[in-house]
């Protein structure tokens, strides 16, 4: 049975222009999160510290696939009965974006799930392949031809999500699965790192910085001093 082991490296930052970071990331074990709160909708801090946590624990009592897909609709539901006590009534929201690795069948596997708009990469053999899904009006347009990714980083409605953490009464997560190789590296990101750091940027980051601490914390510098408008996360796990 081949297993790997899994090097985590995070680096999550305010960025140059908000007041307070509102991202969140996790390393834990087996399981890897980046979380965006929704800034517009209140206490976004709030929520996306709520939204791993209880991910966190609900995957550790069912370290399984089925316990991470029901992980993701426990921390929905506490996003919620936050709202409720905190934001009276005011909806509030995060996007999520996990990797799990499990234990299926014999083997190793990565499970990815994601809801709106925090990404996940992988880095294999020099090429860079998103895996997640964007719950975003523009990725729909991308995703349907009538708009380019290089048109949606600039688009006005970019920012706007059509999934997210604690909005609705259950969430919808993308779900893909991975057969881990000893060299792969994942990159787990919110949008202030991968709308200031372009593609090839983020491909000749990955691919020339081995440690996965430099990786992370460059990629983030990038981010900066390409504008920095956002809070700013970035997750490399590096697989051996
Ligand atoms: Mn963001």
């Amino acid at each position: 049975m081949p297993t790997h082991d899994i090097t985590p490296a995070g680096v999550t930052d305010t960025g140059n222009i908000r007041s307070r970071n509102e991202d969140h990331l996790l390393a834990a074990g087996d399981l890897f999160a980046v979380a965006d709160g929704m800034g517009g909708y209140g206490h976004g801090d709030r929520a996306s510290q709520t939204a791993v946590e209880a991910l966190h624990q609900t995957f550790t009592a069912d370290p399984t696939e089925e316990g991470l897909l029901r992980a993701v609709q426990v921390a929905n539901q506490a996003v919620r009965a936050q709202a409720a006590e905190l934001a009276d009534g005011r909806p509030m929201g995060t996007t999520l974006a996990a990797v799990a690795r499990v234990h299926q069948q014999g083997q190793d596997l990565l499970v990815v799930v994601n809801v709106g708009d925090s990404r996940v990469y992988l880095f294999r053999h020099g090429e860079l392949r998103r895996l997640s899904v964007d719950h975003s009006v523009v990725d729909e347009l991308v995703r349907a031809g009538s708009l380019s990714e290089d048109e949606a980083l600039t688009h006005h409605q970019r920012h706007v999500l059509t999934q997210a953490v604690g909005v609705a009464d259950t969430v919808e997560p993308a779900v893909t699965h991975l057969v881990p190789e000893a060299g792969d590296r994942l990159l787990l990101c919110s949008d202030g790192l991968f709308t200031e750091v372009g593609h090839d940027q983020l491909v000749a980051v990955l691919g020339s910085e081995a440690d996965p601490e430099h990786a992370a914390s460059r990629l983030v510098a990038e981010a900066k001093a390409n504008g920095g408008r956002d809070n700013i996360t970035a997750l490399v796990l590096d697989l051996s």
